[in-house]
């Protein structure tokens, strides 16, 4: 492996799944639902299966999807033309790295907001930029919110792009207008491409609202806006996403996208588009009862001892695990599942600074009633 991409070899969710299996442990750790999206999807996809779409799609995705992605994205007040400013890719993750790839030189910074994401260090290391990171700072409430000075400091004639991600994992922060304001701002004065990941999108809770920061002025130009089917249709193993921008910036990523994977999902594709014209009244049910579940996950994991931060939105909370008494949450996450039956994600493995964010362990509450009570009871022992 070449030196620039040692530091990925293994992602944290695949580790931790694997300790959770190997421990029959509950697993809160990697973030995927345990039950399935709406039956009206799930039939499109077999219809599709049976009825002969099984062949490569075109290049940019079948017609009909881009047409729904453009139709979903008016609910923003934006308008893209699906033939020439929608492309479709195998989940946000491609399209996270086919962007950088595709829009940056060896050399160029890419300011990346942590904790981040584990993909986006690996992407932009494969498309030879050089990261910048800027830390969310937490506020008196325990809200995790966007550092613009430190934004503003961390900028320089090499900067290209930034990476945005709201609502966020895995804080659950989503970003407020004015946060999204400065943001903005930052990325006119500075001629910045930002690549926003937004695959949470449905997923924000009480009335907070998730503002694409496409929608701010001067961003339409210079914002590849990026999202996924897997959280708002609870198909995480489907793997398809999409890129809306400009017709310039699509056919660049486009270009990098066409020799990853060419094409992906084809049945699949029509049935995302089913689900994107037709089930989002089911989608208002997941987000009233995600919206349960953390609050069922908070107060139980509250009850254990632990110090829960707020959730605004996406699957998951995080907790200081220091009132506990212990100081790493990573060392903590290593023995949870043998110790108690447990499975988390340490928030620090999404850091460039583990040090500063090493006392937070983050719980994921997309899972079913019962097995969130589960996990609680067991958590319960652990002191
Ligand atoms: N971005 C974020 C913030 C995520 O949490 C995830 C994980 N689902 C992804 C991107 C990857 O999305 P996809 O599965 O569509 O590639
Ligand atoms: N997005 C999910 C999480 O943060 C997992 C994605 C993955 O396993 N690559 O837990």
């Amino acid at each position: 492996l070449v030196p620039r991409l040692r530091p990925f070899t293994s992602t944290i969710f695949a580790e931790m799944t694997a300790l959770a299996v190997k421990h029959d442990a509950v697993n809160l750790g990697q973030g995927f639902p345990d039950t399935d999206g709406p039956a009206g999807m799930l039939e499109a996809a077999k219809n599709a299966l049976f009825g002969g779409a099984n062949q490569y799609p075109p290049g940019p995705g079948r017609p009909e999807l881009r047409a729904a992605i453009a139709r979903h994205r008016q609910r923003y007040g934006t308008e893209y033309d699906p033939d020439t400013e929608i492309l479709v890719t195998a989940g946000a993750t491609e399209a996270i790295t086919a962007a950088l790839i595709a829009l940056t030189e060896p050399g160029d910074e890419v300011i990346v907001i942590e904790p981040y994401y584990d993909s986006y260090a690996a992407a932009v290391a494969m498309a030879g930029a050089e990261r910048k990171v800027v830390g969310l700072v937490e506020g008196e409430d325990g809200r995790f919110g966007l550092d613009v000075e430190g934004l503003r400091a961390a900028v320089t004639p090499r900067t290209r792009a930034i990476l945005v991600n709201s609502p966020h994992n895995p804080t659950g922060t989503v970003f407020t207008r004015a946060e999204l304001e400065s943001l903005a701002a930052l990325c006119v004065e500075h001629d910045l491409i930002a690549i926003c990941d937004e695959v949470y999108e449905h997923l924000v809770f009480d009335d907070n609202e998730h503002i694409p920061l496409v929608t701010l002025p001067g961003m339409r130009p210079r914002t590849v806006s990026i999202s996924s089917a897997g959280k708002t249709f609870n198909c995480t193993g489907w793997k398809i996403g999409w890129v809306c921008s400009t017709p310039e910036l699509v056919a660049a990523v486009k270009a990098a996208k066409q020799f990853i994977t060419f094409v992906s999902g084809g049945p699949l594709q029509p049935a995302v588009a089913h689900a994107l014209d037709h089930e989002l009244a089911w989608v208002d049910g997941l987000r009233s009862s995600l919206e349960e579940k953390r609050d069922r996950l908070s107060a139980g994991l509250a009850d254990a001892g632990f110090a829960v931060r707020p959730t605004a939105g996406t699957y998951f909370v995080c907790v200081d695990v220091r009132p506990l008494g212990f100081t790493d949450a990573a060392d903590l996450a290593w023995e949870l599942p043998g110790r108690v039956g447990v499975a988390a994600v340490p928030v620090k493995v999404f850091t460039d600074h583990p040090d500063e964010w090493k006392h937070l362990l983050r719980f994921a509450f997309c899972k079913r009633n019962d097995v969130i009570d589960e996990g609680v009871t067991r958590l319960r022992k652990l002191v």
